[in-house]
């Protein structure tokens, strides 16, 4: 008998196994709005130009060579991502009390990040919402979290964020509980708190001393403007908070498979930095000693250059205006069509998803019979529509909803 033979087969993960039946799939209609990754008009991955030509210089300099980076990485890297989300005039920055540490994409920075919170400040309960990117609870109860909660987030019946409800259950977190907040483009809903909004959480947390974990996976590629995009993160900071933000490169500099991350460390001043410095170091060189080079080096030269930069902005303006278009024309079309229900949501959310609100059922419809892939929530992601097939993803949400 095999010592293997008691591992159970574990749960498929929803995404990917989506993403492999799209691919099985030999009919000539079908449509993949499942997996988060842009995808051009013509329904192709896009490597932004600013980072083909980037990455061609990269190969052809021969002063870079293939030693290891330092534990917590390219050091021209995890400043110039501090400085992305936080701001060039950041106050944190300017008093030398936030600093970064490279990490495995976003997820690594989550899960660097959870490490430290459990290890060093003996955190153990932690709110992510309701409903979340599903690797949240994930990350957190691998890492050792025992108390993992939801907090309200979305009103179905009004499409739209239950801020009441978030209130009421972050009201309920013991003091000292991690909050995970989506700084932009919350994933899946679409649906981010306004500046208004923002504030009431801010105060909240302030007065329930509650610690924010900001999860900024789309900088930039939700607005076009990186600025605005870091608005809630800021405003934190501005505030007083202690906090972290998980950065990932992989949605707006289309870097997925380089996993290329930063976790940015805000204190409330800079006597505490060495040691949390020591401690991140020792939690990454016991996961994976070191992290990548390739990603880390193309982002850093990008955004270290200014004319690069500029041409970066372009990118991912280009990308954000075009999801907008896709969510004007899908809204139009289900308008025209006369299909049930009010479709305004899919104007207002924001980034890459929408929650179109359609049930599992009707995401079977879809699936099964009109080969369009996407989550049973009834997420979409809007980079997967484009002017060929809107129509056909229209009429087939029409037919699955009447
Ligand atoms: N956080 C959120 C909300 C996400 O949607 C994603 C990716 O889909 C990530 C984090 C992390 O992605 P990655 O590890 O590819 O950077």
């Amino acid at each position: 008998m095999s010592i293997y033979a008691d591992v159970k087969k574990g749960p498929a993960i929803e995404v990917f196994a989506l993403t492999q039946a799209f691919k099985d799939d030999s009919n000539p209609n079908k449509v993949n709005l499942s997996v988060g990754a842009y995808r051009t008009n013509e329904g192709q991955p896009w490597v932004l130009p600013v980072v083909r030509n980037t990455e061609k210089n990269i190969a052809s300099d021969e002063n870079i060579n293939h030693e290891y980076l330092p534990v917590t990485g390219l050091d021209t890297f995890t400043s110039a991502a501090t400085q992305l989300v936080l701001g060039a005039d950041s106050i944190a920055l300017k008093e030398k009390r936030a600093f970064g540490v490279q990490t495995i994409s976003g997820t690594g920075a989550l899960r660097v990040a959870a490490e430290f919170l459990y290890q060093q400040l003996k955190r153990n309960d932690v709110y992510y919402s309701n409903p979340t990117w599903e690797n949240h609870h994930k990350i957190f109860a691998d890492t050792g979290f025992t108390k993992l909660h939801s907090y309200r987030y979305w009103d179905q019946n009004k499409r739209q964020l239950d801020l009441k409800g978030m209130l009421a259950d972050l009201d309920q977190a013991v003091p000292g509980s991690v909050i995970i907040l989506h700084a932009c483009a919350h994933n899946p809903t679409g649906s981010d708190p306004t500046q208004e909004q923002w504030k009431e959480i801010a105060d909240l947390m302030e007065r329930k001393k509650l610690f924010p974990l900001f999860d900024s996976a789309y900088q930039g590629f939700a607005s076009g403007d990186p600025d605005r995009d870091a608005w809630a993160v800021r405003y934190f900071v501005d505030r007083g908070f202690e906090l972290f933000v998980c950065q990932s490169f992989a949605k707006n500099f289309g870097l997925y498979c380089e996993r290329a991350g930063n976790l940015t460390i805000v204190q409330k001043n800079g006597a505490t930095r060495d040691a949390i410095h020591s401690q991140l170091t020792l939690i990454i060189r016991g996961s994976y000693s070191n992290p990548p080079a390739y990603g880390a080096r193309i982002v850093s030269k990008v955004l270290n250059t200014p004319e690069l930069r500029q041409e970066w902005m372009g990118c991912i303006q280009s990308m954000s205006s075009r999801i907008r278009e896709m969510r004007q024309a899908l809204r139009s079309k289900l308008v025209e069509l006369g299909t049930p229900g009010t479709w305004d949501h899919i104007v207002n959310q924001i980034g890459m998803f929408s929650y179109t609100g359609l049930n599992e059922q009707q995401v079977r419809i879809l699936i099964d019979k009109y080969h369009i892939y996407l989550l049973k929530t009834g997420r979409i992601n809007m980079c997967g529509l484009n002017t060929g097939n809107i129509d056909y993803v229209a009429k087939a949400i029409h037919a699955a909803v009447t």
